[in-house]
């Protein structure tokens, strides 16, 4: 394998397919390539055992501002947009009811400020605020058993899209593939990136690729490649790994409990799977790992790269890790994957979500999970919230922790425009207006589902 590119892509997750179907779609950029160190495309934290399915749109997500809900909001309705026009069947999404769940009078009323005050019922106009009889009928679990004195609101829509991210990738490698001048590599990891007096030459374990223009979208392998070119200096990594439980047929859809502004990674959601809605998923965990990728001892060297080992680094750390929010939690969090204890200790976050809940009724789910890689600013010492661009000279590099799946087409959508108008020049054009015919133009608007609780869920008498 070897090869002369326009555009090499590093990383065959969901950003590097969602890009390489912008740019072959949509510009008239003459040759592409994907490179993907796994034999698998969406191998990594876009499989679909190894994220939580949501395509976060910034209505139920508690930890978002009004302006990141916006900003996420756009790059949601481009995907949901992708699959309403590219999946009829429901192969790789379904669409079900999605809530965030309040559970006594301080989180109703945070709920209901969020809702009446902040902006968020104006923003997400199908987003409505409905009381324990409601969500009864929609997600009869939540409320039985459940003390009748404590206060419910949930914050409900049937804009709950549950995404398989793999299949998605699949798709949007399979859509770029149609056109002549793409080309896909899988099994050749890229070991090194050189620049050269026309752009960079990519050593791979399998050949060279020389190219004008390069995107890296490694996941968490992304800053340690920019690290290697200079790039991303002030930049560490915190992995945070997440597992699940799995349970038998509990949810309809999609019920989040409110998220700690603190803390991106936090707060346990029940979600129906995306293939079968008898399985219910709970999670995620929160555990911090030396690793780059789950389960894989291999990356324990990859994270030290990146770390660095120096002051800036472990004083970041410290800083972040001492947090009186933050340290309990990462703390708690070691356990639940402990077998016996981890279960036990988990059980309570289940409860929150279904009362009735009990231990035989959960058991971990072996082989699913992934790790989010937050990023740390090692200027301002503090956790930076989501994902992280670098745009270098020629070369961009995208770190993707939570929501880099939903806002994949967003992302991909931004760095075509750089790519065409800052790194090739005049010669080349990115047709934006196709590329939204093609996508978010296909997402629903207004109030046409009648159906609050989405397709797939039984009427409350069923
Ligand atoms: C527990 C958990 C739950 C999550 N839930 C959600 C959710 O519900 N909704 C949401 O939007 N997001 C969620 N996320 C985040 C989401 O999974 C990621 O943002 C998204 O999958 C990132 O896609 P990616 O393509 O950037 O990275 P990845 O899917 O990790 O792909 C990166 C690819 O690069 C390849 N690669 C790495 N190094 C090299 C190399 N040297 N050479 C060649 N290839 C290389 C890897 O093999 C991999 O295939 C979750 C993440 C986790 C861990």
């Amino acid at each position: 394998m070897s090869g002369n590119y326009d555009l090499v892509i590093v990383g065959g997750g969901i950003s590097g397919a969602s890009l390489l179907y912008t740019t072959a779609k949509f510009t008239d950029i003459e040759s592409i390539a994907l490179v993907e160190k796994e034999d698998e495309i969406a191998a990594i934290n876009s499989h679909r055992t190894n994220n939580s399915q949501t395509l976060h749109f910034g209505d139920i997500e508690t930890n978002y501002t009004l302006e990141k809900a916006e900003e996420v909001k756009e790059g949601a309705e481009l995907l949901a947009g992708y699959l309403e026009n590219h999946d009829p069947e429901r192969d790789m999404h379904s669409k079900r009811s999605k809530m965030v769940l309040g559970v006594g009078d301080e989180e109703v009323a945070a709920l209901d400020a969020r809702y009446d005050e902040e902006g968020f019922g104006d923003l997400f106009p199908k987003l409505r605020p409905i009381g324990r009889e409601e969500i009864a009928d929609v997600e009869p679990k939540v409320v039985e058993g459940r003390d009748p004195g404590v206060e419910l609101r949930a914050l409900q829509t049937p804009d709950g899209y549950v995404v398989d991210y793999g299949q998605t990738t699949k798709s949007l490698v399979e859509e770029a593939t149609e056109e002549a001048t793409v080309d896909v590599y899988t099994g050749a990891e890229v070991t090194d990136v050189t620049p050269t007096t026309d752009g960079y030459t990519l050593g791979t374990t399998e050949g060279r690729f020389d190219c004008d223009v390069a995107v890296v979208a490694a996941g968490s392998h992304s800053l340690q490649m920019a690290k290697e070119l200079g790039y991303g200096e002030n930049k560490v990594l915190l992995p945070v790994a997440g597992s699940f439980f799995l349970a038998d047929d509990l949810l309809n859809g999609k019920v989040y409990t409110l998220q700690m502004k603190k803390l991106p990674f936090a707060a346990v959601h029940g979600d129906a799977d995306v293939h079968d809605a008898s399985v219910t998923r709970f999670g995620p965990t929160a555990k911090l790992v030396p690793t780059l990728e789950r389960g894989r001892i291999s990356t324990v060297s990859d994270f030290l790269d990146v770390f660095g080992l120096n002051a800036a680094s472990f004083l970041s750390y410290a800083n972040i890790l001492s947090d009186r929010v933050l340290l309990p939690y990462v703390l708690r969090n070691l356990v639940y994957d402990i077998p016996e204890v981890g279960p036990r200790q988990f059980l309570p976050h289940v409860q929150k979500v279904v009362p009735s809940v009990e231990l035989d009724d959960i058991e971990r789910a072996k082989g699913y999970g992934g790790v989010r890689p937050q990023i740390v600013d090692t200027s301002a010492k503090s956790l930076d919230m989501g994902e992280a661009k670098i745009v270098g000279d020629d070369i961009i590099f995208n770190i993707t922790p939570s929501p880099g799946a939903s806002t994949c087409l967003k992302n991909a959508m931004r760095d075509t425009h750089t790519i065409v108008e800052e790194f090739l020049g005049d010669d080349y054009e990115f047709d934006e207006a196709a590329f939204r015919a093609e996508t978010i133009d296909h997402f629903p608007r207004g109030d046409g589902d009648s159906d609050p609780a989405g397709e797939a869920v039984p009427a409350a008498d069923d």
